[in-house]
């Protein structure tokens, strides 16, 4: 029996900057997917896991989508398969601590546990760069769903006590130390992502929009004094861009803080980054807006913001550990009480990455 374990990830700054090609700055939590099994010398793959029905491919037959959970551990084999890497057959059982679909990235966590596990059983060369890549193909090509490579980087170069930043235009990764003592809410605000819905590709086109009227490959090439200057912009793509441009500055000014540890500073960064999100990119919902307001008036709250992609989801907060606990529960009560939308929180701790040493 072999193991492997990836983690979750929470965005901690750096809002929609990915297909700006810009900065951001993220963390592996200490919960995540777990996938233990063996090779099967029939050539079966036969998969499982807790609270999802089990499936099995025979031997020799095509790998397709189904539209189910196994495609994301189907499409790691054919990506791997598609590169030449020799895949037999396999069981493996996952199991999970991450909450599905809370924008803690489960999808990542079992496409990097799969690749991790797959390279051990089979005894694959797949440095950590490529394991993070891997998974995006597969959730890119096979699943079907457009994402960045941040969650898979940060599923796999997290580590314990630091945070981690990826330039999404020269897919560098770095990682920078986290002030102790301090843990991360994540709290759902019960409204449904919408990222499928037309708002999200509406930034997109509005992003790009504003970098092609500004002249640049990309708004991760203007600066904030540049965009001031620049004349004749429509006010809808002038916030937009503004939002960006805001939010990649934040997360370079971000990491100079954290090196220092000072979580202060990182924290009033948080904040203006759900307010440039509710002014500029208007990505923030009244849910949203409320529980960072609860949030930012609790002792021992350094900093909180909407986080991933916005139209609904969930907001991450920066809380002392010692009262982390406390913290949480008022801000479900205040929360549930003033909107009667129950929520759920999840207290994460930063943790280890697939390949923490890498
Ligand atoms: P998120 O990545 O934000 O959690 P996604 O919709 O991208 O949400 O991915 C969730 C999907 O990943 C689930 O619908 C399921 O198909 C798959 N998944 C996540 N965790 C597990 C698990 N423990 N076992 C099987 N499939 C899982
Ligand atoms: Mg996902």
């Amino acid at each position: 029996m072999l193991s492997a374990f990836a983690p979750g990830r929470i965005e901690l700054l750096g809002n929609h900057t990915d297909y700006n090609e810009g900065v951001v700055l993220s963390a592996a939590i200490d919960l995540g997917v777990t996938v233990a099994g063996e090779r099967l010398a029939d050539g079966r793959i036969s998969l499982a896991s807790a609270g999802f029905e089990p499936a099995e491919i025979a031997p020799g037959q095509p790998l397709l989508r189904t539209g189910t959970w196994m495609d994301y551990p189907l499409g790691v084999v054919a990506m791997l398969r598609a590169d030449g890497a020799g895949v037999g057959g396999f069981r493996a059982e996952f199991s999970s601590t991450l909450p599905v679909g809370s924008g803690l990235s489960s999808s990542a966590a079992m496409e990097v546990a799969t690749a991790v596990f797959l390279r051990d059983l089979f005894g694959l060369q797949l440095p950590a760069l490529e394991i993070a890549k891997l998974g995006r193909r597969a959730e890119n090509d096979f699943v079907g769903v457009g994402c960045g490579l941040l969650d898979q980087v940060s599923s796999v170069f997290g580590r314990r006590q630091h945070a981690i930043f990826l330039d999404c235009r020269t897919e560098t990764v770095e990682r920078i130390p986290f002030p102790a003592g301090v843990d991360l809410l994540v709290v759902q605000s019960g409204v449904a992502h919408a990222l499928t819905g037309g708002e999200y590709d509406e930034r997109r086109a509005q992003c790009f929009e504003a970098a092609r009227r500004l002249g640049v490959p990309a708004l991760r090439d203007v600066t904030s004094a540049g965009l001031s200057s620049a004349p004749d912009l429509p006010d809808v793509v002038r916030r937009r861009a503004a939002h960006i441009v805001g939010e990649n500055e934040r997360v370079l000014e971000a990491v100079g803080f954290l090196r220092a540890g000072n979580i202060a500073a990182f924290g009033r960064l948080m904040a203006a980054s759900h307010e440039s999100s509710r002014v500029n990119f208007e990505n923030s919902t009244p849910e949203l807006d409320l529980l960072v307001e609860i949030a930012l008036r609790q002792p021992g709250v350094h900093g909180a913001r909407l986080t991933g992609g916005g139209f609904g989801g969930a907001i991450v907060a920066a809380v002392d550990s010692q009262v982390v606990d406390g913290v949480g529960n008022e801000i479900v009560l205040e929360y549930e009480k003033r909107t009667g939308i129950e929520t759920r929180i999840t207290h994460c701790r930063i943790g280890d990455g697939a390949v923490p040493d890498a």
